[in-house]
């Protein structure tokens, strides 16, 4: 059996879907007469009627259509339980990990997310979204969840014509709970917190740098929940200065440093980090800290916003260079899709010539094995980072 419906690509078409990229524009296809709804499954093919492979359809959206597999199957039960149990299988044991990620796991659109024994679904395309009742049920009956969050409020979702909202499977009320992640409780808010509750894509970089800072002085810039600051903090930091613009971020920074009995050394403050700078500066009261970490939200979100981007990472990766102790360690990442790693590591050379000092890259680093990037797609390396010593 296959989709039966099948789509060509123009002949003059270049699509990077012709060299394994899985998306398919709209404009590179082929006007045709069949009655695709947002959702439905079709071939792809090539002007000269090789097959690209089998894709979902998304006919409001720019990104058309976007392959689940390369051969001709449709997206049916069979097809998304053997990529369900496949996703799960080729991660590493754990209880806090992502399980499924979108195309690098042949189901565009959909993410899972576990934390211990509850499960944060996310589906941000029609295909994915019309399939949510054979994915609950198989997460349910193979993954003995004990709860399910649908976590359908993700903005996406309006390109792909979807409603936006946030419920249970059982229907039950879902309120924030505590979970202990790599040894430091969080409370958290799994259906409101920003992403599907915690920044999973983190975990490993809090471990590693917390291992730098027995006896610093940390800044965790961009907090959030306060991973960097807390297992800091756990590791012996001597103080740590958590800093982000959301007063509920910070709130929740000094409940998690307290129920960790971590509070004497942790002070989360609300600020705007740009303007946090800029009052350092204008003090001029030689603010010094061994250790800081910069982890802004993604600053650009599309092309336009590139160059100003770039300017943002800048000035804050150059300030913060300033305030560091000789010897002392910037650890420092982006997670905007259209910064690529290149651009990245370009950038934080502009802003080390500009503080004369010499800086080592210890490590360049980029998404855990739960999140991986599939060659060929760029657009699934988003998360990039880099730990430096400045001389
Ligand atoms: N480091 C965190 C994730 C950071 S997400 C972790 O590992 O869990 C980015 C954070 O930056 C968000 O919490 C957001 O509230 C905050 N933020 C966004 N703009 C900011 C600004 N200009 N100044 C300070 N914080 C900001």
């Amino acid at each position: 059996m296959s989709c039966m419906i099948t789509i060509r690509l123009k002949s003059q078409g270049q699509g990077r879907v012709l060299s394994g990229h899985p998306w398919a524009f709209a404009g590179e296809i082929l006007p045709h007469r069949h009655s695709l709804a947002d959702g439905d499954c079709a071939e792809l093919y090539d002007a000269q009627g090789r097959l690209l492979g089998s894709g979902l359809w998304s006919g409001r959206s720019q990104i058309a259509w976007r392959r689940y597999s390369f051969a001709s199957r449709p997206f049916d039960e069979v097809f998304i339980a053997e990529a369900l149990r496949k996703a799960v299988e080729r991660r590493l044991p754990g209880r806090f990990r992502r399980l499924v990620w979108s195309e690098a796991d042949h189901l565009p659109g959909l993410v899972v997310d576990q934390f211990d024994g509850v499960l944060a679904v996310q589906a941000l395309t029609a295909g994915v979204d019309r399939a949510l009742p054979i994915i609950t049920s198989w997460l349910s009956k193979n993954l003995g969840a004990e709860e399910i969050i649908l976590r359908n409020d993700a903005p996406s979702r309006v390109h792909d014509g979807l409603a936006l909202g946030v419920r249970t499977l059982s229907g039950r009320l879902l309120s924030p709970d505590w979970f202990r992640i790599e040894g430091v409780e969080y409370l958290l808010d799994l259906a409101g917190g920003q992403k599907t509750g915690f920044y999973l894509d983190q975990r490993e970089q809090h471990l590693r740098v917390a291992r730098l800072a027995q006896g610093r002085r940390v800044l965790d810039g961009f907090c959030n929940q306060g991973g960097f600051a807390l297992q800091a903090a756990r590791m012996g930091a001597s103080s740590v200065l958590a800093i982000d613009s959301s007063e509920d971020c910070t709130l929740a920074v000094a409940r998690n440093a307290s129920r960790n009995s971590l509070d004497e050394r942790i002070r989360p403050l609300r600020a705007n980090m740009f303007d946090w700078f800029t009052q350092q500066r204008a003090g001029r009261d030689g603010v010094v800290f061994d250790l800081i970490v910069l982890d802004p939200p993604p600053f650009a979100r599309n092309r336009e916003a590139m160059d100003g981007a770039l300017r943002g990472y800048k000035e804050i990766n150059l300030r913060a260079m300033h305030m560091l102790a000789p010897g002392g360690i910037l650890a420092t990442y982006s997670c905007s899709q259209r910064v690529n790693t290149g651009m990245f590591m370009g950038m934080l050379g502009e802003a080390a010539v500009d503080t004369r000092r010499t800086v080592r890259v210890l490590e360049v680093t980029g998404q855990p094995m739960d999140h991986p990037v599939l060659l060929n797609f760029p657009e699934s390396h988003y998360l990039k980072g880099a730990i430096l010593q400045v001389e």
